[in-house]
């Protein structure tokens, strides 16, 4: 049997530690070769930290505390001492900047286990983060400008847009969103979350992005232009019921999706699924110009349905199609002059 240097309890060798048993090792060895410093600031708004220079996101105080304690405890053991765990079993908090903790923690000396309970006291200093200095002064380095291609645009669509594109995104990392009569300005002060942002404008309202690069100051120290990259994300703009020429055709929208179109084509009476980055081809349109008539069926012979405008008198030749199949003398009849295409279409039962 081994006895302990300081009480002389007889002891294992084997859970001697450095010739003390366990309790008197606790008490007359430290296990720190310094007082441990826990030091920290934190944003007053947002509550991230900022610990040996860098901001992390928010946490509550205690976990801050115990976080810092983690890494400050364990690059301050004495030789062959290593933390094996260590969580805050109290804390007070006596005046914003002063926080008291008690610790414990569990330390191997030599491969021998030992449990140390202490206090320590950790200093807090307050100071806005980067962040929300940026957004409190209104600063921001990049700009997604979302605009439309017509100034008929809902303010659902504008919150749809929105929705969809800073979906996933850490509402922290967004310093505003301006809503415009014109559409919506989205400030923020990360490149990547613009191009991410620009990306879901791109891949689901086929929007087209124009960007450039706004100087506001020259920085000597890294001898670059600081300013604002500015992109403006434009969206086309159709809308349920609207009259459109695509690839050619007339048509009467349907449905509208994001970037997805379904078309009612007036020539075939079948809804077709239309890209509306056609937009940017120019084989998706508004018509400049539409004009209706309406005109009554006089007569159905074979292969030909002789029309005639009531208040003009012209009289036009009609081959049938699934549309005007079933038209019978008497029956009225709108044509629909989009640009340079015509179509018949049968008046709505009862319209
Ligand atoms: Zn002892
Ligand atoms: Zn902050």
């Amino acid at each position: 049997m081994w006895y302990c240097i300081k009480c002389g309890k007889p002891t294992p060798k084997e859970k001697l530690i450095r010739g003390y048993c366990p309790d008197c090792f606790v008490k007359y060895n430290d296990v720190f070769k310094k007082p441990l410093e826990v030091k920290v600031t934190i944003c007053p708004i947002c509550n991230s930290w900022q610990y040996r220079g860098e901001w992390s996101p928010p946490l509550s105080i205690p976990e801050i505390i115990e976080y810092i304690l983690v890494h400050e405890a364990s690059k301050s053991l004495i030789e062959g001492a290593e933390l094996k765990s260590l969580y805050l079993d109290d804390w007070s908090q006596l005046d914003p900047s002063i926080v008291n903790v008690r610790a414990v923690l569990e330390v191997s000396v030599d491969g021998k286990s030992v449990s140390i309970t202490r206090e320590f006291t950790a200093k807090i200093t307050y100071h806005k983060c980067p962040r929300c200095l940026a957004r409190s002064i209104g600063k921001y380095s990049h700009l997604v400008q979302i605009r439309f291609t017509s100034r008929d645009f809902t303010r659902e669509l504008v919150r749809d847009v929105v929705k969809t594109a800073t979906s996933g995104i850490n509402p922290d990392l967004i310093i505003n969103i301006n809503e415009l009569p014109e559409g919506v300005d989205i400030e923020l002060d990360n490149p990547t979350i613009a191009r991410r942002i620009i990306e879901v404008l791109t891949r689901k309202y086929s929007a087209r992005i124009t960007s450039s690069f706004k100087p506001t100051r020259y920085d000597s120290s890294s001898g670059k232009w600081l300013g604002v990259v500015t992109y403006v994300a434009r969206i086309p703009v159709f809308k349920e019921e609207d009259i459109v020429l695509y690839k050619g055709k007339l048509g009467v929208v349907k449905l509208v999706d994001k970037n997805k179109l379904l078309i009612m084509n007036l020539e075939t009476n079948t809804l077709e699924e239309v890209d509306l980055g056609l937009y940017w081809k120019n084989q998706l349109k508004h018509p400049t110009r539409i004009e209706k008539e309406e005109y009554i069926v006089r007569e159905v012979v074979d292969n030909k349905i002789l029309v005639e405008n009531p208040s003009t008198g012209e009289k036009r030749v009609l081959k049938p199609s699934r549309l005007t199949n079933n038209l019978k003398p008497g029956d009225r009849i709108i044509l629909i002059r989009a640009d340079d295409i015509e179509s018949f279409v049968p008046m709505e039962k009862g319209g």
